[in-house]
């Protein structure tokens, strides 16, 4: 509902009841707000108010303001999604107006489009992943391995012209596999971004090592140039290099990499890159995951392309690959009766789940198209919206726009961002704020952090930051329902902070 729409749902108190059934029968939502001139609400104006009136003959030039009815019930702008639920059931309605602190009605929920939940970002397949999952059972080749396996391996390592994969089950078993494969010790300490999502450095963990981590930098998003020198010179000083750099590519896009590898070069430290969040994304003309030592890529159900749960390990080096697929199946020797010289995991992929990823990485291409539109579409729509900082996408850089990010401009910044997330939240739109910085994450505490000159770049884009739904599948109508609520939550939160 757009702001103009919202206004015509207004009534005045002294507004007859012809006029009244007019507007209704325009706006078609079956409810009036009738409201005094400072916008508090007096009452609510529903179609059976109207037939009950008609019923009992009441005369069509009364005022509104003297027709029988009962206080209406509302909620406050900072109710959630399941407390609008509720109020709706409990009381059988199907409309709910919101009303600000200030006691002035703001916006009006309706049950239907709660019904219609949009998401920040789901699954989407194509037309092909039938034909290799029925190809999986038909030849019963289930699990585990496979000819899928191989061939998703192959096509996809091709795609991103990287000498050699190995399928895994899950970006998070691929990234603790290269570590290990990285010669990552208990003890050692790893260097992360740490602005990412905890699948990137929970790994570290499991190897018993220590992250660092490094902020990001304001034109990219990814770690910081200088963050990380200033790292590298904290651990010289220190004697204890890192055994490796965690590298992650934030939200369809690459880390700044001539600026970065050089640096970690100049230490003989490798770099792991995390492109979790980055397959299809271009920098430079290269594909995002093939810079590091080993890149990862994640096959989760949000990310650009799925397999419903899935991971990847790429390297040009053959030894590297074949290792992390050693490892990955119990760290099996060549011996009909499975002799074990090292400890292994279940990290390998299945074959029906390779079939679906052969299917997905087919459409890949188009995936990428889709959610730029959907990042242009949103910009277009609010190139008029001063508070709005897109994502910048340096020159050079060419980025998926896995999700649609922006940042909250002006002061009381994280307040108004708060106040966004919770109407797009009331109206049944998942939206998210940028990623919560590792260094601010308890399980993290103590762990060591280089920020970007003196500033903290990944804490500012934490508390101001959102990322809205971006589904390749994201229909026109739907992407029109989320730019209308954001328009509104805007103004909302810049009024609420005028109010304030
Ligand atoms: C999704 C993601 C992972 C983990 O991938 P899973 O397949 O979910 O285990 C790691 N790093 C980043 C940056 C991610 O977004």
């Amino acid at each position: 509902m757009t702001a103009d729409e919202f206004a015509a749902l207004c009534v005045q108190p002294g507004c007859t009841l012809r006029q009244a059934l007019a507007s209704l029968n325009e706006t078609a939502r079956g409810v009036l707000l009738v409201v005094d001139a400072d916008r508090r609400l007096r009452r609510t104006l529903t179609d059976g108010d109207l037939r009950r009136a008609a019923l009992r003959q009441v005369n069509d030039g009364t005022a509104i303001a003297d027709l029988p009815g009962q206080a209406a019930i509302t909620v406050d702008t900072d109710a959630s999604l399941a407390r609008v639920v509720a109020l709706l059931d409990q009381h059988q309605i199907d409309h709910l107006p919101v009303v600000d602190e200030a006691g002035r009605v703001v916006d009006v929920m309706f049950r239907r489009e709660l019904s219609q939940r949009i998401w920040l970002s789901s699954p989407h397949l194509g037309d092909e992943e039938t034909a290799f999952v029925e190809d999986a059972f038909k030849t019963n080749w289930i699990a585990p391995l496979g000819p899928h396996v191989d061939g998703f391996e192959r096509e996809l390592a091709a795609h991103v012209g990287v000498g050699h994969g190995a399928a895994v089950s899950s970006g998070t078993a691929a990234i603790h596999l290269a570590l290990l494969l990285l010669g990552v010790q208990p003890g050692d300490t790893v260097f992360c971004s740490s602005l990412t999502f905890v699948g990137s450095c929970n790994p570290i963990l499991y190897c018993g090592a220590r992250p660092v981590f490094i902020d990001c930098e304001p034109q990219t998003w990814n770690m910081s140039p200088p963050a990380l020198a200033s790292a590298f010179e904290w651990a010289r000083r220190e004697g204890r290099l890192p055994r490796a750099v965690i590298v992650v590519n934030l939200y369809g896009q690459s880390a700044d990499m001539d600026a970065l590898l050089p640096i970690c070069e100049r230490y003989g430290v490798p770099v792991l890159e995390d492109a979790a969040e980055s397959l299809g994304a271009l920098y430079k003309g290269r594909a995002s995951g093939s810079f590091g030592r080993i890149g990862v890529y994640s096959f989760n159900g949000n990310k650009i392309i799925t397999t419903s749960g899935g991971g990847m390990v790429v390297a040009d080096d053959p030894a590297v690959v074949e290792r992390a697929r050693k490892l990955a199946t119990q760290a099996r020797e060549t011996a009909a009766h499975y002799e074990h010289l090292e400890m292994g995991f279940n990290y390998r992929m299945s074959n029906v789940l390779a079939g679906i990823g052969r299917g997905q990485l087919r459409v890949l291409e188009q995936r990428v198209e889709q959610r730029r539109q959907v990042f242009d579409r949103y910009r277009e729509a609010l190139s008029d919206q001063s508070q709005v900082n897109w994502m910048p996408e340096p020159a050079g850089f060419r980025s998926t726009r896995w999700l649609t990010c922006f940042t909250m401009l002006g002061a009381d910044a994280r307040l108004r961002r708060d106040r966004v997330l919770r109407a797009l939240e009331r109206h049944s739109i998942e939206a998210r704020p940028v990623w919560k910085p590792m260094h601010r994450q308890p399980l993290f505490r103590g762990a060591p952090f280089f920020a970007h000159a003196d500033r903290d770049v990944s804490t500012e884009l934490f508390e101001t930051g959102i990322c809205l739904p971006s589904g390749s599948n994201l229909t026109a109508g739907q992407q029109g329902r989320v730019i209308e609520q954001l328009r509104r939550a805007l103004a909302l939160a810049e009024d609420g902070r005028a109010a304030a």
